[in-house]
């Protein structure tokens, strides 16, 4: 059988190194990967030596650099995760948020087009600014509030993208999917960008306070890295063009002030919890997001997504690897 030849935007980010190794799984799979580290939050390297399979190729390049490249391995399918992400991280790019995700996109989509690939985005969940008291279909309009915030523009222009790709299904042969993933956890994650699993754990782990934010009581639904990478290859191979999917575990809705009792509890801390304001940590642009967690029927009916990990599961597999302190 001829080999099948997929590129991965963002292939040593976390979720993108997860996917990685999946489609290697695949003897016929030639994975080639496109990285600026601009948010890995692994050692490249130590990253390939462990994986260890000379159908996985890569590029340290932007999107854009390597688009400029013109002529292109025969991709058939095209999964784009690049994106500036974590809602600490995106305040650094505050007012450029918009112009990198719709060129990135555009990017992509102009190879999408040249190699007559398949095409899987990644967009956010948040791009429906909360649903409906949290709870959110893909059925449901896509809320963009009065309130102007650095997270706002990054949904705005996820959702920009989504629709330029669904309209450019109708108009043309492209079959584009997109993702919706929700509050993706596990290995490899990192604090740096501002998610709230690895923060936690990193505190519990040096017995330092947990900074639960406000009272904690918003609402997330933590789902697996592991899922959403099975998730994201399901959607590409099963997923109506020109359609948008929820990848995310509704049974692992929690508080986040629940969650950081379970995360001392699972790393056996003894670290107190704190109610701390974020602005004073981060500064005045730092913005709370609504609740949320998903209606997930559409993958489970139309992709066969089934969620495996609960939310024990999720924890205990973040606390392992950071606690063993690995890169890869
Ligand atoms: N959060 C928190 N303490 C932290 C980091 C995050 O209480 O040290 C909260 C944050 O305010 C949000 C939730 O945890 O309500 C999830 O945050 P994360 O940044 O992981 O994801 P997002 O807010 O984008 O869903």
């Amino acid at each position: 059988m001829a080999d099948k030849h997929i590129l991965v935007t963002g292939g040593f980010g976390f979720l993108g190194s997860h996917l990685v190794e999946r489609l290697l799984a695949d003897e016929d799979a030639r994975v080639h990967v496109v990285d600026n580290l601009s948010t890995s939050p692994i050692d490249h390297e130590a990253f390939v030596r462990r994986v260890n399979n000379p159908r996985l190729t890569y590029d340290i390049l932007s999107v854009e650099e390597y688009g400029k490249r013109g002529a292109f391995a025969p991709f058939q399918e095209i999964f784009h995760l690049a994106s500036v992400v974590g809602p600490v991280g995106v305040l650094h790019h505050a007012g450029k948020i918009t112009k990198s995700i719709t060129d990135d996109t555009y990017c992509v989509l102009d190879i999408t087009q040249k190699t007559g690939a398949r095409l899987l985005d990644v967009s956010t969940s948040e791009v429906y600014g909360g649903g409906r008291d949290g709870y959110c279909s893909e059925n449901d309009n896509k809320i963009i509030t009065p309130k102007v915030s650095v997270r706002l523009e990054y949904a705005v222009a996820k959702l920009a993208c989504e629709i330029a790709l669904m309209n450019t299904c109708k108009v043309s042969e492209l079959h584009a999917v997109i993702i919706r993933p929700f509050n993706i956890a596990g290995p490899r994650q990192s604090g740096k960008g501002g998610f709230v699993l690895p923060r936690f754990i990193k505190q519990c782990l040096a017995g330092e306070p947990l900074t639960v934010y406000g009272d904690g009581s918003m609402i997330r639904a933590f789902t697996h890295v592991i899922d959403v990478a099975d998730g994201i290859i399901l959607a590409l191979r099963k997923g109506r063009r020109g359609e948008a999917y929820n990848i995310g575990n509704p049974t692992n809705k929690i508080s986040i002030l629940e969650l950081a009792k379970r995360t001392v509890k699972l790393s056996e801390s003894s670290s107190r919890i704190d109610l701390v304001d974020p602005k004073a940590l981060f500064g005045p642009l730092f913005e709370e997001a609504n609740d949320k967690y998903p209606d997930a029927d559409r993958s489970t009916n139309e992709l066969g997504w089934k969620p495996r990990f609960d939310l024990d599961t999720v924890i205990r597999d973040s606390v392992e690897y950071i606690r063993a302190g690995r890169v890869d």
